[in-house]
């Protein structure tokens, strides 16, 4: 939630909100013990207006389709006003995504790209991937000939990676430019910038956007929980949805989940590519090639996921550790005061009122918050964000290749080689790849501690990578492959 006033002018619906109005246009002929004691009143008034999860009039209710926050890649999140307002009126919102306008920009919108548009991405860039592959294997494409690592069939095959880059390509523009049509309620494109007088009402209607939102979607970062509005949001949805209905619908996820989900299915194009493009016909240089592109695939995806960890770490530290005084509002930071000099009502005053309201007192919410809410949300932040559907999703382009390596055998017509190649690879993908990733994610979380200088931070980083060489070439020896070719061909 922005920065804001409580603006009270007049409003054609509200009787209550233009008593409160003429009260304080009184405010500069009276005394300043009438001015606290208005602002007393006034801070009742609101209180009971948004404890209650009543909308201040008809309507208000307002949500937009998701595409249009991530518009102009999510331009909206990094202070670009959009051209006409693409909110609507609604009576129930799919989604209200909470964040912190404190934390980094970029890293939060890019999660929001990964989280809404990512799997829809994967989808197409199977489909692409697929007609590729089908083409490929009717030899409508350019090929090279070499000698594959799984030597299941024939020595050399055409090879060409056209299924990985077009399935890559078509990800990443999907990702980009999928248009989604979730209703999400977005602070900034919800609820109007221009006029005060809506902006207050939409305000006071906040707890009945919480309440008729079917979902929380918290984008969390180390400042989220230090911001006033953002665990105001968490705690109407609390009071409104009741434990069980919230344990289903809180979706929390850290917002560098995007950087980290990025840098791994990066790393395992690059991994991808050289695994199809080195030739094996000197086994141990051809090894030595791959593993050179395997180390600047995964180096970056192992350093992203210590910074994940630590992340996920601080995140529930606060959890542990939460109290709402450490919550600062930007009314207390101005000394309530806004830029004319006026005096302004605390938000401060307001929330702590509601939450009591609502809680029976502040250390009782405090209390909640730290015990039911950080138990369920303790696995959401660290596994729950990757999960094994998750992993699949993000290491992808491994199984794109591997279409390459299948197409490669059907283009020379070796359809025996295809189908034991297809078999390998479907094993490999779906558990030795996911299983080798779990285990560098659970590494990457014992040293999730930064270094306090940047080559011994380098160094930590490439022993998580050492660890994960042993256990690959487990892995990859356990399943049939070169050391057991003999045997399938
Ligand atoms: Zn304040």
């Amino acid at each position: 939630m922005g920065r804001h006033t409580w603006d009270l002018r007049p409003s054609p619906t509200s009787q209550s909100l233009q008593s409160a109005q003429s009260s304080r246009s009184a405010q500069s002929a009276q005394s300043s013990a009438q001015e606290a004691q208005q602002i007393v009143n006034l801070t009742e008034l609101l209180v009971s207006r948004i404890s209650d999860f009543e909308a201040a009039r008809p309507n208000i209710l307002r949500a937009v389709p998701c595409c249009e926050v991530l518009r102009s890649l999510g331009g909206a999140l990094r202070g670009i006003r959009p051209r006409r307002n693409p909110s609507f009126t609604t009576a129930t919102i799919m989604e209200f995504w909470s964040h912190s306008w404190h934390g980094g920009v970029w890293i939060k919108v890019l999660t929001m790209f990964m989280l809404k548009n990512g799997p829809m991405a994967v989808c197409f860039g199977w489909l692409g991937a697929l007609l590729m592959a089908a083409l490929f294997a009717t030899g409508m494409l350019p090929s090279y000939e070499r000698v594959p690592f799984l030597q299941t069939g024939a020595r050399m095959y055409p090879f060409g990676p056209w299924s990985l880059c077009t399935a890559t390509l078509v990800a990443t523009f999907t990702l980009r430019c999928w248009r989604r049509k979730t209703s999400v309620f977005l602070d900034v494109l919800c609820i109007d910038q221009d006029d005060a007088r809506l902006k207050t009402e939409a305000l006071l209607s906040i707890g009945a956007f919480l309440k008729k939102s079917q979902s929380l979607h918290v984008f969390w970062d180390e400042t989220w929980v230090r911001r006033l509005w953002c665990v105001f949001e968490l705690a109407a949805f609390i009071k409104s949805h009741g434990k069980e209905d919230v344990a289903a619908n809180l979706v929390i996820r850290p917002t560098l989940l995007g950087t980290c989900s990025v840098s791994i299915f990066g790393g395992c194009f690059v991994t991808s590519l050289a695994f199809l493009c080195v030739p094996f016909d000197d086994f141990e240089l051809g090894y030595v090639l791959f593993a050179v592109g395997a180390f600047l695939g995964s180096y970056y995806a192992i350093s992203s996921m210590r910074r994940f960890y630590a992340s996920v770490e601080i995140l529930l530290q606060q959890l542990a550790g939460f109290r709402l005084e450490q919550a600062l509002s930007h009314c207390c930071t101005t000394g309530h005061r806004n830029s004319d000099g006026e005096v302004v009502m605390c938000d401060r005053e307001i929330i702590q009122l509601c939450i009591s309201k609502w809680f029976g007192s502040v250390e009782q919410f405090e209390a909640s918050v730290r015990s039911d809410l950080s138990g369920a949300l303790s696995d959401q932040l660290g596994n729950g964000s990757f999960s094994y559907l998750w992993l699949i999703l993000v290491t992808s382009p491994i199984q794109w290749s591997h279409l390459d390596m299948v197409a490669a055998r059907l283009s020379a017509d070796d359809w025996s080689g295809a189908a034991v190649t297809a078999t390998i690879n479907l094993t490999y993908a779906c558990w030795a790849f996911p299983s080798i990733c779990r285990f560098a994610m659970l590494l990457a979380c014992r040293a999730r501690h930064p270094c306090s200088g940047f080559v011994a931070d380098q160094l930590k980083t490439l022993m998580v990578f050492s660890l994960c060489v042993p256990i690959s070439l487990v892995f990859t020896t356990l399943l049939p492959g070169r050391s057991n070719a003999d045997m399938l061909s």
